[in-house]
């Protein structure tokens, strides 16, 4: 069983209407509901759930990918949690930012640099291209689909090269966008991907789910979870360290 965390800011949820009618019970909920397979363990987490955000004891530590939703409180999450978060990535746990989750301070940290891009609220239309059909996160989604209805987020993005670019975003304003990517960070595999604001109905949308749901399978940590960095292995073979000088 793979164990999935789904952490959400969960505040617009609780005020705006279009979000609430969207997403009832939360996006965490929503997607937990919808991504639910027989080989995942999904848990919830959210901001305001305690004062470690839902995050605390051993729930990243027991985590193999965790899914972040954040928009506008960024600065609320604490920094030992951020920086726990970067730790279990760098350990290996897959991390699958998504939408304004470009800013949270454990996706920021990772990437090195400011992360920042244009946008436009105004829900118009998006056409998301595949460019990497071949990889495993585009499996069984179709070359090119339309969200009738997203924030726009557009070039120029700030972030580091990705290691491998799968979606590029076309805007009905013009703009583009390197909307789905993957980076490696010490033993874990991030994908960010920028659908999801919260008054749009992307997390309703098959393709996008799909995506989510095969990002989760390729974010798995590949390599024993016991291993840590900086682990030691001395000399296996026996030598005389003098009769090399
Ligand atoms: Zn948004």
């Amino acid at each position: 069983m793979l164990k999935v965390t789904i952490w959400n800011e969960f505040l617009h949820e609780k005020t705006d209407e279009r979000a609430k009618a969207l997403y009832p019970e939360g996006i965490h909920e929503h997607l937990a509901k919808v991504l639910q397979a027989p080989d995942l363990e999904i848990r919830t987490a959210y901001l305001d759930q305690d004062e470690d955000h839902g995050l605390g004891g051993d729930v990243l530590d027991s985590t193999d990918v965790l899914l972040w939703w954040g928009h506008m409180a960024h600065n609320k999450v604490k920094d030992e949690v951020a920086a726990k978060v970067r730790k279990r990535v760098r350990e290996g746990m897959g991390f699958v930012p998504m939408h304004s989750a470009h800013m949270s301070k454990a996706f920021v940290g990772l990437m090195g640099t400011a992360c920042t891009l244009q946008w436009r609220e105004i829900g118009e239309k998006a056409r998301i291209w595949c460019v990497n059909p071949g990889h495993p996160i585009a499996q069984g989604v179709p070359l090119t689909f339309p969200l009738e209805s997203e924030e726009m987020y557009g070039e120029v993005f700030h972030i580091p090269a990705p290691d491998e670019l799968l979606f590029i975003t076309w805007w009905q304003g013009g703009n583009v966008f390197r909307g789905g990517c993957t980076f490696r960070r010490g033993l874990g595999k991030i994908f960010y991907f920028h659908p999801g604001h919260e008054t749009c109905p992307s997390f309703h949308n098959e393709n996008v789910l799909k995506i989510l749901s095969n990002a989760i399978r390729w974010a798995a940590p590949a390599e024993p979870r016991d291993f840590r960095a900086g682990d030691w292995v001395e000399p296996l073979e026996e030598f005389r360290p003098e009769k090399l000088r």
